[in-house]
This record gives C-alpha cells, structure tokens and sequence, in this order.
C-alpha cells in the first residue's frame, strides 16, 4: 500500500432499514427487486400499509439461487 492511511475511518451503518419482508439490503449481489407476495405489489393490506414492504410494494429476494 502506499500513500496516505485512511485514520480511524468507520463503517457507515447501513442507511436504509430493511423491510421485513427483504431478504437483503439494496444492492446485495445476488439479489433484486421482487412484488411484495403478501400485498402483491399493492403496498397495500387489508385497507392499512402493507407490513412486509412497509407500503412500497417491493421486496428484496434472492435471485438466481434456489
Ligand atoms: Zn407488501
């Protein structure tokens, strides 16, 4: 290495909390965006803000895997 060491540089805890119904943050290799299967995409269950994708309709999933 060479230049200038980074001095007591910290890992920034991950900005976005995840859903519950994510199953990886945003930008996780292997994983993408998916409907939310609880609300199917609405963002919307039983008439209130779907718990699972927090109303937005999308979940992060594993993909190219199982
Ligand atoms: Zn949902």
């Amino acid at each position: 290495m060479s230049g200038k060491e980074p001095h007591g540089e910290r890992v920034k805890p991950e900005g976005k909390p995840l859903n519950p119904g994510d199953e990886a943050a945003p930008g996780t290799p292997g994983t993408g965006e998916d409907i939310c299967r609880t609300c199917k995409g609405t963002g919307r269950l039983d008439g209130a803000q779907c718990p699972d994708c927090a109303g937005s309709g999308i979940v992060i999933e594993g993909i190219g895997g199982a």
